[in-house]
């Protein structure tokens, strides 16, 4: 299974990607979450990323190109992945491409889930995360158990979630055509509980 997950900010991509994880047995891979590793740890990289991660911005492609490259590598991700916020931008894409023809493993779906605006913008504004397990709850919709350490990722402020989304419609909705063309597009309704939202993945695979 090699499939990227394509959606704006707060459509489901991370929870959907970790149910896809434990179906599929392969690994998921994140540069938002690697991105964020590597701001905790002090890295270099991380104070790089840091800046742009705040803003709402993207990252430079060159800077996640090497990571989504060196993750590849990792024995776990022979069988293959499912990627999650990566491609977003046509020129991370076509790298992408380069780096699995290099591997003789090209991918095999990319799905876009799709989430009105106005509803992404509640789910980041409410979306919290428990500090010690990473589950991901939202005040609303599904609320986290008592006792749970919560964290608002300083980036789902409404203002920053405003501009990830304007960010997400200039460059990473390019990449729908681009996959369109390649005939790999499938498109999933992303509203609905997560497990409605699973049902409709797994059965536009299977189509
Ligand atoms: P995410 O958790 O996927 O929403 O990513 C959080 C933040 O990390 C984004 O708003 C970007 O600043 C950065 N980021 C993650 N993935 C990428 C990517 N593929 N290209 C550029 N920036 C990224």
């Amino acid at each position: 299974m090699r499939l990227v997950l394509v959606g704006p900010p707060a459509s489901g991509k991370g929870t959907q990607a970790d149910r896809l994880t434990d179906r599929f047995r392969v690994p998921k891979i994140s540069t938002g979450d690697m991105l964020r590793a590597a701001r905790a740890a002090g890295t270099t990289l991380g104070k790089e990323a840091e800046t742009f991660m705040t803003a709402g911005k993207l990252v430079p492609d060159q800077v996640v190109i090497g990571l989504v490259d060196e993750r590849l590598d990792h024995d776990d991700a022979k069988p293959g992945f499912i990627l999650d916020g990566f491609p977003r931008t046509v020129p991370q894409a076509e790298a992408l491409g380069a780096l699995l023809e290099k591997r003789g493993t090209p991918l095999q779906y990319v799905l876009q889930i799709d989430v009105s605006r106005e509803l992404l913008v509640e789910r980041a504004t409410l979306r919290r995360i428990d500090k010690r397990s990473g589950q991901i709850y939202h005040l609303k919709y599904n609320p986290p158990p008592p006792g749970a350490e919560l964290d608002h990722r300083a980036d789902d402020q409404e203002e920053t979630v405003k501009r990830r989304l304007d960010e997400y419609d200039a460059m990473t909705a390019a990449l729908l055509p681009f996959y369109e063309k390649l005939g790999l597009l499938r498109r999933v309704d992303g509203v609905g509980t997560p497990d409605e939202v699973t049902a409709r993945i797994l059965s536009e695979l299977e189509r």
